[in-house]
């Protein structure tokens, strides 16, 4: 790294609020991602950031739980989301595998995490549908087996925010109040009311904050799944839903850019010519702006998705692979003398509304 590279980077660091603005608590510890930075970290990648926090490596099992979707089910509607698959599942690996034990499928994934990776510690992640969408009994009987494993230090559920009852986040937090980690990946995809119900969510933004709030309130930390280039959607409203998520105190975030697949509406409308997906640069610019107005103490889970099965994508071409998109976007914010932060601001300070006050009430200026 160049003098003046190193020089530019310390002016950033100290311009850089690492103290979370956020109106929520966030459980994250700012001393650590204030070292991350100081490190010259451009982003603040959660998989360094937990490593510090928990002492050693730590990775996600993910299973299967056989869980299904209240927005596919009937229950909400039959349709389920624009961009999901109306039948079968999108993701489906040898060992993610709701016809075995959730044991098994955590336990063959955790041998090659050891040897492979050097893991010590794991999450078991339950991931495909949504993970809550069970009586309360039913999820303790399955989450007590996961917790019971060794190693296991905590759990990662994915599920929508209409699928949180009081019940289930007490829950919940009866693990945190054992000195468990529990993380709640909630699928929001975007802080707009408009897109989400051009989306056919099946929820508002309504539920999303209330839940939010809810989990918050047990210590439980908050994971959002966010979508860049939903139909419709313009780059200001993407850049607003990082601000949004920031001051809700969300601890860590996966960005993902839309994927058009087989069987979906969203085919319907890419191929009337309804919808262009985004292009690779435009992808990684927008993650970078978006980086730049996220809070410093957002943790990166992923800036982009699993490579999508190739016989079900349509669009985007280009090539998915999360460690390629991270990598360039870091480049880019290189390139920008810049990093996760630089820009994250909500409102005016109060140099900036002086003036405005000063015209607004006649005040000699
Ligand atoms: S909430 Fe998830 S599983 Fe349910 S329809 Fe939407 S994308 Fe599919």
């Amino acid at each position: 790294m160049a003098v003046e590279d190193l020089e530019a980077l310390e002016t950033l660091q100290k311009d850089v609020p690492v103290s979370g603005d956020s109106a929520l608590p966030r459980y994250v510890d700012e001393k650590i991602v204030r070292e991350l930075h100081e490190n010259g970290e451009r982003i603040t990648p959660f998989g360094a950031y937990y490593r510090r926090e928990k002492g050693c490596k730590v990775l996600k099992a993910a299973v299967d739980g056989g869980f299904v979707c209240p927005n596919k089910d009937g229950r909400i509607s039959k349709e389920g989301c624009l961009f999901c698959p109306k039948m079968g599942r999108t993701i489906i690996t040898p060992n993610v595998d709701p016809r075995k034990k959730i044991e098994e499928q955590a336990r063959q994934q955790m041998e090659v995490f050891r040897e492979r990776y050097g893991a010590e510690k794991f999450l078991v992640y339950f991931y495909p549908a949504t993970n809550t969408y069970a009586p309360p009994d039913v999820l303790e009987e399955m989450y007590n087996r996961a917790l019971e494993m060794e190693d296991v230090v905590g759990l990662s559920i994915g599920t929508r925010p209409d699928c949180l009852p009081d019940e289930v986040l007490d829950l919940l937090e009866g693990y945190v109040k054992e000195g468990y980690d529990v993380w709640l990946e909630i699928g929001v995809q975007s802080y707009h009311h408009r897109t989400l119900r051009k989306c056919h969510r099946g929820h508002g933004l309504a539920e999303v904050i209330d839940a939010i709030v809810r989990a918050k309130e047990r210590k439980i930390r908050i994971v959002n799944h966010i979508i860049f280039g939903l139909p419709g959607e313009t780059r200001d409203e993407m850049l607003e839903t990082v601000r949004v998520l920031s001051v809700l105190g969300v601890e860590a975030v996966k960005l993902y850019p839309l994927v058009v697949l087989e069987r979906t509406d969203l085919q319907r409308l890419y191929e009337s010519g309804r919808y262009k997906p985004l292009r690779y640069r435009e992808y990684i610019r927008l993650l970078a702006d978006a980086l730049e107005r996220m809070a410093p103490t957002v943790l990166i889970q992923r800036l982009s998705k699993d490579r999508a099965p190739d016989e079900e994508r349509i669009e985007p071409k280009w090539d998915l692979y999360r460690m390629k998109v991270t990598t360039d976007v870091i480049r880019e914010l290189a390139r920008r003398e810049s990093r996760q932060g630089a820009r994250y601001k909500v409102g005016l300070t109060a140099e900036e509304l002086t003036p405005l006050v000063k015209g607004a009430t006649g005040a000699p200026t």
